[in-house]
């Protein structure tokens, strides 16, 4: 329960997610001194008997089950792409719209007028095409749509289930690059508008990716260079009502729905894979917390520590985080302790002195509660102690803070802070 009030894990959950992080990581260096041990382990067929098995095989076969295949991408390794010296330019070009998201949403109309005038700026001669890739989480899907005005074609593709959002839209330049390139007349210029600025700083940078969609769309440019073609990236903002962006945004969208495009095998960058790992870690860690029979943890929906529990004051934090868990020094927390301690109250009251009785019904603190009273008869909620102690999911946020800076002065004046 600490771990989970304190938003940190204990150490055997530490140890699966940092396990499997180093295994992805491991997997990707074929030159780590670990890595030919790792490939043997990962392929051996022997069995071991369960007490004698390496526990690296037990995270092994948790990270298959997955569906992640460590040792299956090998064979994609190494990229053909000859990484030049960083000092060297990029093949392409770059070129970003003069107004950043905010200006544009600002004023659309003013967006779109200054796109066509920079669009027709460009020769005519230019290809241009308008990418935009797509995550939904309902169905599970990553896809990526290409749209093409000039020579009127449109297309969406799937990725692999778990690919990012980057990846979508790198792939979509990569399609439209690749779709440029087999294109029978070789056009001196092809300019690609996305709206993934991140996408366009790592495919025109020079440093090494571990993303194959990168690689591949660094080694498209190259070749379209040869054949005479230039290649311009050319960020826009996006949902600022740019008629082909929007275009894209939609195709991507409703192939999310659909997933009747081409569907795509691209292989996970390890990101990509830890990302898979870490929520599905996270899901079972919350699961295994929901175990608890405390309030303050079943109340819990994600991992991490829960703002208005805490407090700057540390002897407050202490009284709130006791209060929560019913482990203080109220009379019936003492009794159960020492059997022959009386639990009843220590004010004179006949009831038994638990953390319900001193914040909801003892006749002597009466008089401090009257503030958060007020505020809970003016918003419709039940004096009790899962509202008074912020375990009342239901409550907005900014209600529940201030229910517990009532609740610190409430505690401070009835000098109930120095009992529990
Ligand atoms: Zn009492």
């Amino acid at each position: 329960m600490v771990y989970a009030e304190t938003g940190t894990e204990s150490l055997s959950w530490r140890t699966k997610l940092l396990t499997r992080k180093y295994l992805i990581n491991l997997s990707y260096k074929p030159h780590n001194p670990m890595h030919k041990p790792f490939i043997q382990l990962a392929t051996t067929t022997t069995q071991c008997k369960p007490r004698s098995s390496p526990g690296l095989i037990k995270e092994l076969d948790f990270v298959k089950s997955l569906g992640i295949s460590l040792v299956s991408h090998q064979l994609h390794l190494p990229s053909t792409y000859k990484y030049p010296p960083p000092s060297t330019p990029p093949d392409c070009k770059t070129s970003w719209f003069p107004l950043n998201k905010e200006q544009a949403m600002a004023c659309r109309h003013r967006t779109t007028n200054l796109f066509i005038t920079l669009n027709s700026s460009a020769p005519v001669t230019s290809i241009r095409a308008y990418t935009d890739g797509s995550k939904s989480s309902t169905p599970e899907s990553t896809t990526c749509a290409i749209f093409v005005p000039t020579l009127n074609h449109e297309h969406a593709y799937t990725l692999t289930k778990g690919s990012s959002i980057f990846t979508a839209e790198v792939t979509a330049i990569y399609q439209a690059l690749k779709f440029i390139y087999d294109v029978d007349d070789c056009p001196p210029e092809a300019i690609i508008y996305s709206d993934s600025s991140s996408a366009i700083t790592a495919i025109s940078s020079n440093s090494l990716s571990d993303n194959e969609a990168v690689t591949a769309t660094r080694e498209i440019i190259a070749s379209l260079k040869s054949s005479g073609t230039r290649t311009r990236l050319a960020w826009i903002p996006s949902h600022t009502g740019i008629e082909g962006n929007e275009r894209a945004d939609r195709l991507a969208a409703m192939e999310c729905n659909t997933q009747d495009g081409d569907s795509i095998n691209n292989s996970l960058s390890p990101k990509e894979m830890v990302s898979i790992i870490r929520a599905n870690w996270a899901t079972n860690l919350l699961r295994n917390q929901q175990n608890c029979n405390k309030s303050c943890i079943q109340m819990r929906t994600r991992l991490g520590t829960i703002k208005w529990h805490q407090h700057a004051n540390r002897q407050v934090a202490i009284c709130l985080h006791r209060l929560r868990s019913g482990h203080n020094r109220l009379n019936a927390f003492n009794h159960r302790i020492d059997p022959e301690a009386d639990p009843s109250c220590r004010f004179g009251c006949t009831a038994i002195e638990n953390t319900r009785h001193v914040l909801e019904s003892c006749p002597r603190n009466e008089e401090f509660l009257l503030k958060i009273l007020q505020f809970f008869s003016a918003r419709n909620l039940d004096l009790n102690a899962n509202n008074m102690l912020g375990l009342n999911p239901a409550i907005d946020s900014d209600s529940q803070f201030k229910i517990r800076n009532l609740k610190t002065q409430f505690l401070t004046q009835s000098a109930l802070i120095n009992i529990i």
